[in-house]
């Protein structure tokens, strides 16, 4: 059990199901000392994680993936209870999630060992290296939509790095956060390198001001904002994965089934609570009325219910009514879904046309099953309104010819080509985002890099 030891708090709070509202566990509020606590302990167990190696440590986390993957039931139901998802969504991320801590256990020494650079004319009797050393603790604090995907997308980069980390779960998922920290104790003994913290915003905020040598957060960009500014105070570096609006476009040459059918699945999966969810489509007027058609006809066949599940928030649900109503109050039509289709938990797939750009619907994140569709004069209008967002995380371009050239002029961090959301599958690509949706990098060797410092050395020879 690596949850804050001793658990002195005695305030609770409860996680409950978000398709019948039963109570799935009961979780302790820790205070901020107890937080503080956790970090001093992180802060030993760090050196020993630190001391064992690159080798040492990816031995433990592959036992790591192997537990998770041997007990995959296990963790899908807690999953599913405490976010509602269906059996499918919470195998999936479970199984990307083993994949990077494959890949991080594999690639860690290669990225960050010790590496000659060329000592240049002036000091040619040098030799010059660098290596990449671990931050100490690294305090994360995650969201619910992803609750084992995301998180570990930055635990995982940390913990090879050779990082201790202090874990802050969303309150709608401290189950699965104490799962992955249980788990991971299994493999490393008494040693607290991934303790968990439970609680609210409070309890994430104590993490923030407890002095981590990085906080690596993911969640909405307001929050963020918020601990960025709390996080100068000790000038604690931090790395934002925020909100996004992401946008998918179809070219006059794009294979129109294909892209109704990623338009589809990038709105609607995960009832749209994803960061990287596809929420604005611009189509080439030349294939706009099939496109349309298409992904109408998709839209019909997906049930709530069945291929996602209910929101997990209820205020999300305020959120989704209130993009939808002005959509449609300001000319927009709702092909499918619409108003009617939003009940108390779920929300009919939502397809919306005719919505100015300026609509909400538009231009903020809803995080709900809708997607908008507008019809472009050409791609040079589908990549101007696509960056005209303040947001800038994934995309998705449709082309048969001009696909990589049109993802290079998109301002967002990620883009696949011809197949949603590809870019999240690839443990060796960096993710994260521009402008309001963050800065900084997890997955890959720069999320790797991220959770270190660089130390270089120069030696006469
Ligand atoms: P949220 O911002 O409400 O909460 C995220 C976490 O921050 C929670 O653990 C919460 O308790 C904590 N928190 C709240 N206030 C805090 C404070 N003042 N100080 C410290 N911690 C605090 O976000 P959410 O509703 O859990 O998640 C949904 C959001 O996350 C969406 O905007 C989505 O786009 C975003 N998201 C982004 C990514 C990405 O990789 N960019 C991935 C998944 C989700």
């Amino acid at each position: 059990m690596t949850a804050v030891k001793p658990e002195t708090t005695t305030r609770t709070f409860e996680s409950l199901d978000p398709a019948t509202g039963e109570v799935v566990g009961t979780h302790p509020v820790h205070t901020e000392e107890e937080v503080r606590e956790a970090v001093a302990r992180a802060e030993d167990a760090a050196h020993w994680w630190d001391s064992l190696g690159f080798d040492g440590r990816a031995v433990r986390l592959r036992r790591w993936a192997a537990v998770m993957t041997r007990r995959l039931d296990e963790l899908c139901a807690i999953v599913g209870k405490e976010t509602g998802k269906p059996r499918g969504d919470a195998q999936l991320e479970i199984v990307l999630a083993v994949e990077h801590i494959a890949w991080a256990a594999k690639n860690a020494r290669k990225v960050l060992g010790r590496k000659r650079r060329p000592a240049g004319v002036m000091l040619a009797n040098h030799t010059a290296s660098v290596e990449y050393r671990p931050l100490g603790v690294v305090g994360v604090i995650g969201p619910w939509n992803y609750p084992v995907y995301t998180p570990l997308g930055s635990i995982t980069y940390a913990l090879a790095a050779g990082n201790a980390v202090v874990f802050k779960p969303s309150e709608h998922t401290p189950g699965v956060g104490r799962w992955l920290a249980d788990t991971f104790a299994e493999v490393v003994g008494e040693h607290p390198v991934l303790q968990v913290v439970t609680g609210f915003g409070e309890t994430g905020s104590a993490l923030v001001r407890a002095g981590v040598g990085k906080i690596a957060f993911t969640g909405s960009t307001a929050t963020g904002k918020k601990i960025m500014a709390a996080a100068a105070e000790n000038l604690t570096p931090v790395v934002i994965e925020g909100g996004g609006k992401d946008a998918l476009l179809v070219d006059a040459d794009a294979d129109l089934d294909a892209a109704a059918d990623a338009a589809v699945w990038g709105a609607f999966s995960n009832a749209g609570q994803t960061c990287i969810g596809v929420e604005r489509v611009y189509v080439h007027e030349r294939v706009h009325e099939a496109f349309v058609a298409k992904v109408v006809e998709l839209t019909r066949k997906v049930t709530p219910g069945e291929n996602y599940g209910p929101m997990t928030m209820p205020a999300q649900l305020e959120v989704v009514r209130r993009h939808i109503t002005d959509a449609l109050e300001r000319g927009g039509r709702a092909l499918t879904g619409g108003m009617n289709g939003v009940g108390d938990r779920y929300v009919q797939p939502t397809v919306l046309v005719d919505v100015p750009e300026d609509s909400e619907a538009v231009q903020e994140e809803t995080f709900g099953p809708t997607m908008t569709v507008v019809k472009v004069r050409d791609m040079d209008e589908a990549v101007a309104k696509t960056n005209a967002s303040r947001y800038g995380l994934g995309s998705t371009v449709f082309s048969r010819r001009n696909g990589i050239r049109l993802a290079r002029r998109l301002r967002a961090g990620m883009t696949s080509v011809n197949a949603p959301f590809s870019f999240a599958g690839i443990p060796s690509l960096p993710f994260g985002g521009v402008g309001d949706s963050g800065f900084g990098r997890i997955h890959g060797a720069d999320g790797l890099r991220e959770f270190t410092w660089a130390k270089a050395i120069a030696r006469q020879r």
